[in-house]
């Protein structure tokens, strides 16, 4: 069996063209409308564990977090 080889060089306008996708983009930080601490928009609230009316994290006495079931809503 033969080893993929590439034709031909990859130009630098080619290469460069592909790493345009490789940028990060920074991260959504608002207010949380509970607790008023910093929060990533649309991940739930690392401090209240609230997200939009919901409990979802229940923080527990030892500072374990346990999701809460679906049936607890
Ligand atoms: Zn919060």
């Amino acid at each position: 069996m033969e080893l993929a080889v590439p034709k031909s060089k990859t130009s630098k306008s080619k290469r460069d063209k592909r790493r345009t996708h490789d940028k990060l983009k920074l991260l959504n930080i608002v207010e949380c409308p509970r607790c008023h601490s910093k929060k990533v928009l649309h991940r739930v609230c690392p401090n209240c564990g609230y997200y939009s009316e919901n409990e979802i994290i229940v923080f527990e006495d030892k500072g374990k977090k346990k999701e809460k079931k679906e049936a607890d809503k």
